[in-house]
């Protein structure tokens, strides 16, 4: 911090019951963009972190709640994206016990963030200046790369199952707690923020898979959570309904984008073409003028085209020999 630098501000805190507790990460500097989740326990765990440059409010956060640098023993990414896990680095560093848990597929970006950071920057390009900030390194024997099946004992009884989860991204995991019920999905099952009317799905470059993001949500649904915890935002309970929701969703944008990618094989056609089908799952609300900002942040049309028209691109691809 340089002088005249104000201290951040504590992520409104959300009771959400059983131990566990939801903190703003005041990404972008809005609410509800994107939640942690603390799961209270003798080890108490942190799932998401959100961006770096906003993580201040989640370290300012757990620090109002008591806990010292000593108390969290694991943060949980359900991928490396820069608005999950990119304040990473700086929670470690808050919390110097605390071990970072994330898919064994993506463990080596936090250890060396260079190639994560610099393929952020040609996406996000301004905002990674102003809303998300690059991801400090961690140490190698700090990062716990897990696999389909791991556990994380938090202690008192409690324990974290962890999945893995492809689809949205090839390296996602997510994290259920089964007295709870819980389910910690990421961004596996979509997008739903304030003002929104339909769960959108969140299928970005480079390596959404559309096969995979439907064989995740229908293993949600035979898990058949209490609730499910979406990162961007916040609580769905008793989500069958949400979760065959999120199937026919990522379905109907899917075939909007590959009818679009029919007619002309053009990526501006095809996000332009989903935008005008889309638009209004957001409603305004001249109260709310973050309503649009958030979707646009999080799950622009022109990013799900991106990921969905480079999928269908791929599969068309011949493979290998
Ligand atoms: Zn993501």
């Amino acid at each position: 911090m340089t002088a005249g630098d104000t201290p951040p501000v504590a992520g409104p805190v959300e009771d959400l019951g059983g131990g566990l507790l939801s903190i703003d990460t005041l990404t972008g500097g809005m609410t509800r963009v994107t939640a942690g989740y603390l799961l209270d326990a003798p080890r108490p765990a942190l799932v998401e972190v959100g961006p770096a440059l906003s993580v201040g409010s989640v370290i300012a956060a757990l620090r109002a709640r008591g806990m010292g640098p000593d108390d969290l023993a694991y943060v949980v990414l359900s991928h490396v994206h820069l608005d999950h896990a990119g304040g990473a680095g700086d929670v470690a560093a808050a919390f110097p016990r605390a071990t970072v848990v994330v898919s064994e597929v993506g463990a080596r970006h936090l250890v060396d963030p260079e190639r994560l950071n610099a393929s952020s920057r040609r996406v996000y390009g301004p905002l990674m200046d102003t809303v998300y900030g690059a991801c400090t390194p961690i140490a190698a024997d700090r990062v716990l790369g897990v696999a389909d099946g791991d556990v994380l004992d938090l202690g008192g009884g409690r324990r974290l199952d962890l999945l893995y989860t492809p689809g949205h991204a090839k390296h996602h995991i997510a994290a259920f707690e089964a007295d709870l019920g819980a389910l910690f999905v990421g961004d596996s099952v979509g997008v739903l923020m304030p003002g929104m009317t339909a769960i959108r799905p969140a299928t970005p470059p480079p390596d959404f898979d559309l096969e995979l993001a439907f064989a995740t949500i229908d293993r949600y649904a035979a898990l058949d959570p209490a609730a499910v915890y979406l990162a961007h935002y916040g609580a769905v309970p008793s989500p069958q309904p949400s979760l065959a929701e999120a199937s026919d969703r990522l379905r109907l944008w899917a075939e909007t984008a590959e009818a679009a990618l029919a007619e002309h094989d053009e990526l501006d056609h095809v996000a332009e073409t989903l935008a005008v089908r889309f638009a209004d799952e957001v409603t305004p609300d001249p109260s709310d003028p973050d309503r649009g900002r958030r979707v646009e942040l999080l799950t622009a049309a022109r990013s799900n085209a991106a990921g969905l028209v480079r999928y269908f691109q791929r599969r068309q691809a011949p493979g290998p020999g």
